[in-house]
């Protein structure tokens, strides 16, 4: 059979809101453009919720949830495992709509979507390993008991960057702790989430379970759910000055949060690093995604004594990059967003340059359409330029140099961010102690990707609070409640 023409691919993704089982209108009947960022052009229409539709899909989700926290644990893993499933078995669509919608390269796309697809199947696993406990008070009498609950109903708000795994990595393990939930994409590529959102529902998720919103005014929508008791959880990714905002709102109901925000990750070379392993971790943690991926490479701190060597073979590395639209197959660095996240890369490396900074490739915008950018390398970069201290988002490589370890634990640490550092050494011990001194949340060691299903993902300090993802990523969603327990064998002892 052969592969769905694009239009034919986007005439089958739901173009409504998800709200009690139903696609619906939006209020008012408002919708709005989702465009291409390889071209500039329109994809599809969407639906734009006002705060009453929002409202409308967090009543749903709490009809929903007294029955969807008694369904078993195993019940809702199968679904999710389903899901899984369906997601694999239409990998290559998904893949092309992230393409369209968000502008990666495919290869990247099809990466995503098994990555996106392994939380489906993980939380499918944890949920039936949800697991209280029982015991015996240290005094030897009352019993303790603890249980785990689902929190409730659920706020997920995603970034535009990794369009399906940024959802599942929110709704599986919301869905398997047995809470409902209202997911709000970002609305520069919902459609993803859209037809992700109809794979579930045909894998078995109840009505009002998992109920979908778009919107082009996320902040007017968000106000009254945050400010409603029946909400009982914000998760939250995306950009740390709006992580702030969200998390002041939810300050006034005292609302539980998971905060997934912003990077500014150091990536270590050390003197007795491989240099040609350093290289290739470099090209993957600062080229995936184009650079627009919170983990991303934001400074590339390296040892003198493998400064030029390094920087030679990486600037060689990331000239061979093609630059085109996504769909193409020969593309290995799609567009960035849109026009504003282009003008902000620009800016930093003009920005740089003038404060002396020198550019070894890249460093121009392109002519003609879509939001082009050219993998770029900069030496002669500083700590005090605003290329270092801001997170880029784009594929650009500042390297700075460094002598000796404690100067680069220092300079790793000085960023208010904290989510993910990089070190390539050969020295076990050195490894080790870089791992317990960089102040990040995850820690690569020999590798330029960390993202992983299995692992517990998240940041220290301003990247964020909490985990998504391992054994932790459900916990995110439970209660823990304690039942204290007169000693049952009070009586039997007289007491
Ligand atoms: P963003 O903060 O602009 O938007 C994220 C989401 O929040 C979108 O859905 C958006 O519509 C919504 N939003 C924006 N303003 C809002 C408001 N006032 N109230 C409620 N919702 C609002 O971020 P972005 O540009 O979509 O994503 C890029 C950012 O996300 C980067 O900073 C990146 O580091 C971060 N990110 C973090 C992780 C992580 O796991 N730590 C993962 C991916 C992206």
């Amino acid at each position: 059979m052969s592969a769905p023409t694009d239009e034919a691919l986007l005439a089958g993704v739901p173009t409504g809101l998800h709200v009690d089982g139903a696609w619906r209108d939006a209020e008012g009947g408002r919708r709005f453009e989702v465009t291409d960022p390889a071209t500039g052009d329109g994809l599809a229409s969407v639906a734009d919720a006002s705060p009453a539709d929002g409202l409308a899909a967090l009543a749903a989700a709490e009809r929903a949830q007294e029955e969807w926290a008694r369904t078993p644990a195993r019940a809702r893993g199968e679904i999710l495992r389903r899901g899984f499933e369906a997601v694999t078995a239409r990998s290559e669509e998904f893949a092309r709509l992230i393409t369209m919608e968000m502008g990666k390269p495919l290869a990247e796309s099809r990466a995503e979507v098994a990555y996106g697809a392994e939380f489906l199947r993980w939380f499918s696993e944890e949920a039936p390993r949800v697991a209280g406990r029982y015991a015996t008070a240290p005094d030897g009498a009352n019993r303790l008991m603890v249980q785990k609950r689902p929190v409730g109903p659920c706020l997920l708000i995603t970034p535009w960057n990794f369009p399906i795994a940024m959802a599942t990595r929110k709704v599986a393990p919301a869905v398997a702790a047995g809470c409902t939930v209202v997911l709000k994409p970002a609305d520069l590529t919902p459609l993803t989430s859209l037809l992700l959102t109809q794979v579930l529902v045909d894998a078995g998720l109840p009505p009002g379970v998992l109920n979908v919103v778009t919107t082009t005014d996320p902040a007017a929508l968000s106000g009254p759910l945050l400010s409603d008791h029946r909400l009982r959880k914000l998760s939250f990714t995306g950009s740390t000055p709006v992580g702030r905002r969200l998390m002041a709102a939810a300050a006034e109901r005292v609302l539980k949060v998971s905060m997934e925000l912003g990077g500014n990750a150091p990536f270590l070379v050390c003197e007795d690093a491989d240099v040609d392993a350093a290289v290739e971790g470099a090209v993957v943690a600062k080229m995936r995604n184009g650079g627009e991926a919170c983990v991303a490479a934001n400074r590339i701190l390296v040892h003198r004594s493998v400064a030029e060597e390094f920087t030679e073979k990486l600037t060689a590395r990331l000239s061979g990059f093609v630059t085109g639209p996504g769909s193409e197959p020969a593309t290995t660095l799609g567009p960035l967003i849109d026009e504003r996240s282009r003008r902000k890369v620009a800016g930093l490396v003009d920005d740089a340059v003038s404060a002396g900074a020198r550019v070894l490739t890249g460093g121009r915008v392109p002519e003609g359409p879509g939001y082009f950018y050219p993998p770029t390398v900069l030496t002669d970069v500083r700590a005090d330029m605003a290329i270092v201290q801001q997170e880029i988002f784009g594929p650009v490589a500042p390297v700075l140099v460094f002598d000796d370890e404690h100067e680069a634990v220092r300079s790793a640490n000085s960023s208010e961010f904290g989510l993910v550092s990089f070190v390539f050494t050969r020295d076990l011990d050195r490894a080790l102690r870089l791992s317990e001194r960089l102040e990040s949340g995850m820690v690569g060691i020999n590798t330029g990707v960390v993202s992983n299903p299995a692992a517990p993902f998240g940041g220290v300090k301003a990247s964020g609070l909490g985990r998504e993802g391992g054994v932790e990523g459900i916990e995110e969603y439970l209660e823990t409640v304690y039942v204290g327990i007169r000693d049952p064998f009070a009586t039997e002892r007289g007491r």
